[in-house]
Order: structure tokens, then sequence, then C-alpha cells
């Protein structure tokens, strides 16, 4: 078991990286813990779950609403949750997303932690603070950031997970390699089929070469003032194809780190042969899916979160392992796309 501290300005969390359910029995209070968890993982894990309260939501993006937030807010409030209480969210990033939004609103805020049981939260969404629900097509649109208090990562949990999400969370595990550690890039693709299989401690290797990359970018910058932001890598075109297909995340993350590192050629950031050797290593490691960038990306891209008074804050890359923050104008941005999809 590996113990990781993130203590920033905003707080401090534990990661505990292979460990078990009952680890986190010191951690959480006797009384008064509320769980959040969705069916699948009800189905699998509600035999192991700490004592509480549980409250169960639908599985999948559908339940990243503030409906949802509201309906489990009253059902703790109808359970006698009062500010003492706990939250624990248990599942993939939708949970933790969800659980985190939950505990950082219900009585102006109350403690909370998760267990993050599948690839994609262990590696990225249940790590760094960031709670969120969307506003239609629009991702993440309402949120705040809170850290919770722990993530507790068991690998073997990782061992039921349907091979699509499994593969999405391969995606955001090879973006930490994009951005930050050439290495981790190319020993992912080389160790692919072994990960595939899950391998428990191989796995747990690569999830904490990977969470270490995010736990020192979240240390820095735990409110995405400036370096937090090169975790988005891959992610305005990702976020566009992602609503626009309903594909998995990191799938379509994958796909958005094509273009955007095809962005930073362009921009003369990046050399092309190292467009080509992030493409093929992509490929090799089944990461990508050929969807063409839908009509009117620029305009969502323009919309989404990241953009500013007519520019888009844009993560590129120096080189595979290397990633810079660049303001680009969506009168470029649109250039781009056109001569992207050949218009
Ligand atoms: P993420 O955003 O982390 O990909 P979600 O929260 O959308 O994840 O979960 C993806 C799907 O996997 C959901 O249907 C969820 O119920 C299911 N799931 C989560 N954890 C497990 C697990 N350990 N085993 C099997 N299915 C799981
Ligand atoms: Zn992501």
């Amino acid at each position: 078991m590996n113990r990781i501290r993130i203590n920033s300005t905003e707080g401090k969390s534990l990661l505990i990286l292979g460990g078990k359910m009952d680890d986190i029995l010191p951690l959480i209070p006797v009384k008064g813990l509320f769980i959040i968890t969705d069916t699948n993982v009800m189905k699998i894990y509600g035999s192991s779950f700490p004592p509480g309260e549980v409250f169960v939501i639908e599985p999948g993006e559908k339940s990243k609403t503030l409906q949802v937030v509201e309906d489990l807010c009253r059902q703790m409030l109808d359970a006698g949750a009062d500010r003492a209480s706990f939250v624990l969210g248990i599942g993939g990033g939708v949970v933790c997303d969800v659980a985190g939004l939950v505990a950082s609103v219900y009585m102006r805020g109350v403690r909370h932690a998760f267990v993050s049981t599948t690839l994609l939260s262990q590696v990225d969404a249940s790590i760094g603070g960031k709670t969120g629900v969307n506003l239609g097509d629009y991702k993440n649109t309402i949120g705040t950031f809170r850290q919770p208090e722990f993530v507790l990562c068991d690998h073997n949990m990782l061992d039921t997970l349907p091979d699509e999400e499994f593969r999405s969370g391969m995606g955001e595990l090879l973006k930490h390699g994009a951005i930050r550690d050439r290495n981790l890039f190319f020993d992912i693709s080389a160790a692919a089929d072994r990960l595939f299989a899950r391998d428990p401690l191989l796995l747990g290797d690569f999830i904490r070469r990977a969470v270490k990359i995010k736990a020192e970018v979240v240390r820095r910058d735990p409110k995405e003032k400036g370096l937090r932001r090169i975790l988005n890598f891959g992610h305005t075109f990702g976020h566009v194809i992602e609503t626009h297909y309903k594909i998995p995340h990191g799938m379509a993350v994958a796909q958005g780190m094509i273009i955007a590192a095809g962005l930073s050629v362009w921009k003369g950031e990046m050399p092309h042969p190292e467009l080509r050797l992030l493409e093929v290593t992509l490929e090799k490691t089944g990461m990508l899916t050929a969807y063409p960038l839908p009509a009117g990306v620029t305009g969502m891209v323009a919309r989404d979160k990241k953009s500013q008074s007519g520019s888009v804050n844009f993560v590129l890359l120096r080189s595979v392992g290397k990633a810079i923050v660049r303001s680009i104008s969506v009168t470029e941005l649109q250039a781009f796309v056109n001569y992207y999809t050949g218009k």
C-alpha cells in the first residue's frame, strides 16, 4: 500500500493506493456516515460497504445533474444528516463528481471522501478536489473545488470493470504520461496487454506513477490558475467528440490528444515526428477511434469554460511528455479546424 498526501492551500487529501475497504475504517465516523454509490457498484460491492445510510443513483453521465444533487440532499435531510455528517462516495468518476458536489453544498459543506472504483477515477477524477454536474451538453459547468479527506484506490476492484470503461481509464493514464512523463507514456503502451489483463501489481505501479503527476500538479495549483490547466490536455476537442458521438470519456480524450498535438505542430510548438510518435503509440495501444470533428466545433469550444473573451487557453505539447499552455484566438482556432477537417 502506498500513501500520498496532497497538502495544498485549498486543503489536505490523503491518497491510499492499493488499499482495501478496511483501511478506511479508522478514517470515517462510526455514526453519521452517508454513502453515495450507483446501482452497479452497489450490486457488486454493497456487501463490503462500511456501516452507514446508502443512497443509490443511476450509473452514468445522465446522473450528473443538479436534480440528482437536489434529490440526494433531500434524502440526506430526511435521513437526519446534519453538519457533522460525512459523505462517502463509492464508485467511479460520476459518483465522485456528484457526491463531492453534494458534500460541498449540503448545509454549506460537510466532510467527504471517496472509494474510487474505476481506472478513470483512480488515476484522475477522484483526485484533485473538482466536483461537478453538467448543464445540458456542457460538461461540469456547475461545480466546486473541494478536496476529499481521502481517496481509497483498491486496484482489485478494477477486475469487475467492463472492458470499455477500462479502456476509457487507459486514456487518462496515457494523458498523464503525454503531458509530463515521456517514459510513462511509452511504458504504458509497452505494457498494454498485461494492463488490459488487469494485472493488479502492474496496474498499481502505473496508477501510482500517474497519480504522483496529478498530485504534484494539484499541489502546486489547486484552483487551476495556471499549471493545472495541463491536465486538460486532449479535453477541449475531446469533450466535443465525447458529447457528439457519446463515446467513453478516455477514448474521446485520446482522440482529442491527437488533434491538440496536431494544433501544436500547426502552431510550430512541436516537431511533426513527435505527433506521429504519439499517434502510432495510441493506435498500437488500441486507443484511437477515427471520429471526424463535428460541424460547429469552434463555437462549442468557444463556449467551453476554458474560453476567455475571444481566446481559448489551449494545452499544447512541445514534445511527448512536455505540455505547455498557450492562449489561442477563436479565429485562429477556426483556421486550424478548417485546415484539420480539410475545408
Ligand atoms: P468513470 O467516469 O470513472 O468512467 P462512471 O462513474 O461513469 O465512471 O462508471 C463507469 C461505469 O462502470 C458505471 O456504469 C459504473 O456503474 C460502473 N462501475 C464502476 N466501478 C465499477 C467496478 N469496480 N466494477 C464494475 N463496474 C463498475
Ligand atoms: Zn478527463
